[in-house]
């Protein structure tokens, strides 16, 4: 027997596998294996088996599988094809795309170890050629232990020397491997037998336990001695007796959601949401593929649809795969599942362990979970039977795959739901450009909800130009209004979207700006940690600095950020209860579910934050939205800056007023024109798309287009801008010779030209054709891996592409 294996390297082929004898009968596509490739052992998949080798490989030597790493299949046979198709479409390799899709640190990963020999320890202990950088690096490995080769990597960045040394026999490279991370966890159960024929008499301890067990049926070893203290010896007995076995078996562990809690009176839905319900069941109800986009204003009650509608596949003996951006700022959502809906959920997201993220993937795959619900990376969940698939908040960038394997899970969900003739709602207020695009041509039907529930209406905007004033970061009408909101005992939000205290930090002799080492970027102040910090690598140095260029030591802050406003509140409202919420504060697991109850709860009068807080929340008490600055999105050399402004002011303008007492919102900008502004001002979502739309048909920007960025970076400046000419020459020559026309940007430096050390630049192909757009970036992939010494990546369909 053979097996065809896909590795989990970034390598394009597939390999073929002889399965011996003693694996045979354990060998099954969508187990794990171990195998031999080069001098390294790694893990592949199973992604087929047969009798014969195909005709272009036959007769080679083929190499044995070493190892079969699972007890059941972690991928069914169906799901390939779904696999194939990422593959293709993001140009991965496809045991890339199935690592993506399955959880993370199960796989057994290779690596190298590097010792010293007789001859190399002697060499090391002579020690007397001090300047020779051979001798460093062999006194740098453990004579004794030898060292990670990756390791010593970091402090001698020089493989070829690692090499050279080996020739010599001065030290063994080593190839090695390690067991995942996470592993099945089992537990002892204790299970009743059936009773002897002739039972001895037992004593009352023994037949106490004896009764506990037999009303139990099955207990876990743990269990029983937490509860009863002569367990382990009255076991004994029993087990010698034949009255009860003990058993190891696998558990599932369970993480401990944190949700907000709600008591709500029951409502039937209105008028729109019945509508749309209705026309979800009918499709329902066909088995088929139907894709809807659920286009509701904020509080419109869309989250209310998608539960009744997840009740209704449920209902027809389907599942259902609910995602959502990220669950630790949704769990008002989770919450509201988990009361509503009488099945078995899982629940798979960054935020668990990843033991606990593995066994609630088994749980999906074991067939025991009916409803699963996850941010982007669930949309590969092993669900059978699914009936529909909703995607709330379906602008979200948090969909896309910065790295890796770039997909969109929105994208991803239409195409599954396709593939299993499955309803897939797609939901959002704001709908992004393409999404809308797509419904108006029909691609989606649209369900419009166009009221929010119960009489609501949406809050009234005020915009606060700042232009030609003295700089604040609350303006005095938006001071007032906090000011009176907090007399009324409402909440209110204030959001900013960049964190930190300063955006930037310069030299006041000098006047040149505080930057990363290793990125084009300044370094903002963060005054709790003392530091100025780079929020694309980490990197810092402690404030305040020294002039690096003059030697002053006069610093100047420019621009604001959370940090800062959080201090200014509390300068202005000393009285006030003031919290804030970004990822510099927000890292402790759980921290903020926590906030969010706090807010619930009404112990907050004053919430501080990023677009943390104006992701889908719905506090009732929120009366109050305050936008320090609408600008920073649209001040990014984006495409899409207009569009994510506008999204972002609509949504947290959205939280405002969703209860009983009508909201208002206050916009501060520099730029109060501008239609992303005015638009969303006016709650006038296609009047922002028609505007915007109309300037990307006239650039023949997406979505009328596709577009893929080529990027290639390097460590060394010149490398990369070489290689990226390479391929722009070696695209002028198959543009000619495509069938449908596809345009070339480029090559550039991209935005920012310097990340983690590496220097980037891009080359962007645009078109309609989706084929000669793929042919064409396979080619300069292709062509890339000839080239030495940088790294090439290609994103289809990018968000974001600084
Ligand atoms: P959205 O997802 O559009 O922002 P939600 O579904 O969260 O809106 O609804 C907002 C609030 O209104 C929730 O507390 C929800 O329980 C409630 N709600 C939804 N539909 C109705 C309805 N028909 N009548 C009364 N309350 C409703
Ligand atoms: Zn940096």
């Amino acid at each position: 027997m053979y097996a065809e294996v896909a590795i989990a390297l970034p390598l394009e082929k597939t390999f073929h596998y002889a399965v011996p004898p003693q694996l045979g009968p354990i060998c099954e596509i969508g187990k794990r294996v171990l195998v031999p490739f080069g001098k390294r052992t790694v893990t592949g998949y199973i992604l087929e088996q047969s009798r014969h080798l195909p005709p272009d490989i036959t007769g080679r030597n083929v190499k044995e599988i070493l190892d079969v790493l699972d007890e059941t299949p972690l991928f069914d046979k169906e799901m390939l094809p779904f696999f194939r198709w990422v593959a293709d479409y993001y140009l991965a390799p496809l045991g890339q795309v199935i690592k993506t899709a399955l959880p993370p640190g199960i796989n057994w990963e290779s690596y190298y170890h590097c010792s010293l020999t007789q001859e190399g320890k002697r060499v090391a202990m002579e020690g007397s050629r001090r300047q020779d950088p051979a001798v460093e690096v062999l006194q740098a490995i453990d004579p004794e232990q030898g060292n990670l080769f990756n390791q010593l990597l970091k402090a001698h960045p020089h493989r070829s020397l690692f090499f050279s040394l080996q020739k010599k026999g001065l030290i063994a490279l080593e190839a090695r491997i390690k067991p995942g991370r996470t592993k099945v966890k089992r537990a002892a159960f204790v299970e009743i037998m059936p009773p002897p024929s002739s039972p001895e008499p037992l004593t009352s301890k023994e037949e106490e336990i004896y009764a506990f067990l037999t009303e139990q049926k099955k207990v876990s070893l743990g269990d029983l001695r937490k509860r009863f203290r002569q367990a382990s010896s009255v076991l004994k007995k029993l087990i010698q007796r034949g009255m009860v076995a003990v058993q190891e078996e696998e558990i599932y562990r369970e993480p401990v959601s944190e949700t907000v809690e709600r008591e709500e009176a029951p409502f039937s839905l209105n008028p729109e949401q019945q509508a749309a319900l209705q026309q979800i069941g009918q499709a329902l109800n066909e088995h088929t593929f139907r894709p809807f986009l659920l286009y509701g204003v904020t509080g419109s009650g869309k989250t209310e649809v998608y539960l009744r509608a997840a009740h209704d596949a449920l209902a027809l003996g389907k599942r259902a795969l609910i995602l959502v951006p990220e669950i630790s700022l949704t769990p008002q959502l989770v919450g509201r599942f988990q009361r509503k809906l009488e099945a078995e959920i899982a629940l798979l997201h960054s935020g668990l362990s990843p033991g606990e993220r593995y066994d609630q993937w088994r749980k999906v795959n074991k067939g025991l979970a009916t409803v699963v619900i996850g941010a982007r990376s669930a949309v590969f969940a092993p669900c059978r039977d699914l009936g529909l698939i909703i995607v709330d908040e379906e602008h979200e960038t948090s969909y896309k795959q910065e790295d890796g394997v770039r997909y969109n899970a929105r994208d991803l969900a239409l195409v599954r739901a396709q593939r299993e003739k499955a309803v897939v709602i797609i939901g959002s207020a704001t709908p992004s450009l393409e999404s809308f695009y797509n419904a108006q041509r029909g691609k989606y039907q649209t369900l419009h909800l166009t009221q929010r529930v119960a009489g609501g209406v949406l809050p009234h905007v005020d915009i606060v130009d700042l232009r030609g004033k003295k700089p604040t970061l609350l303006s005095p009408p938006l001071q007032e209004a906090v000011a009176r909101n907090l007399e009324d005992g409402g909440q209110s939000l204030l959001f900013l979207n960049r964190r930190g205290f300063s955006r930037s930090a310069i030299c006041a002799d000098c006047g040149s700006a505080f930057t990363c080492h290793n990125c084009s970027v300044t370094l903002t102040l963060h005054a709790r940690r003392q530091a100025l910090l780079c929020h694309y690598c980490g990197y810092h140095i402690p404030a305040f600095p020294v002039c690096p260029h003059c030697g002053g030591g006069m610093i100047q802050l420019r621009g604001f950020g959370t940090e800062r406003v959080e201090e200014e509140v509390r300068r202005l409202f000393p009285q006030a209860r003031v919290a804030r919420m970004d990822s510099d504060v927000m890292t402790r697991r759980g921290s903020s579910a926590r906030l969010l109850m706090a807010l619930e709860r009404g112990e907050i009068d004053i919430l501080v934050g990023t677009q943390m807080i104006v992701k889908g929340h719905d506090f009732p008490q929120i009366t109050l939205v305050g936008i320090i600055t609408a600008d920073v999105a649209l001040n990014l050399p984006e495409l899409r800056a207009a569009e994510r402004c506008f999204q972002l002011i609509s949504q947290a303008a959205g939280r405002a007023g969703r209860g009983r007492r009508p909201g208002r919102v206050i916009i501060q900008t520099f730029l109060p024109e501008h239609y992303a502004i005015q638009r969303a001002k006016d709650h006038d979502f296609v009047g922002f798309y028609q505007q915007e739309m109309a300037t990307r048909e006239a650039l023949r920007y997406p979505p009328v287009t596709r577009m893929v960025n080529v990027r290639v970076s390097s460590t060394n400046p010149h490398d990369a801008e070489q290689g990226i000419q390479r391929l722009a020459k070696k695209g002028e020559t198959v543009l000619k010779g495509l069938q449908e026309k596809v345009e070339m940007l480029g090559p550039g430096p991209a935005p920012l030209y310097q990340i983690k050390g590496r220097y980037r630049w891009q080359l962007l192909l645009k078109g309609e054709g989706v084929i000669s757009l793929q042919r064409l970036s396979r080619t300069l992939l292709q062509e890339g891996r000839g080239l030495k010494g940088v790294r090439v990546e290609v994103d289809v369909d990018p968000l974001s592409m600084l």
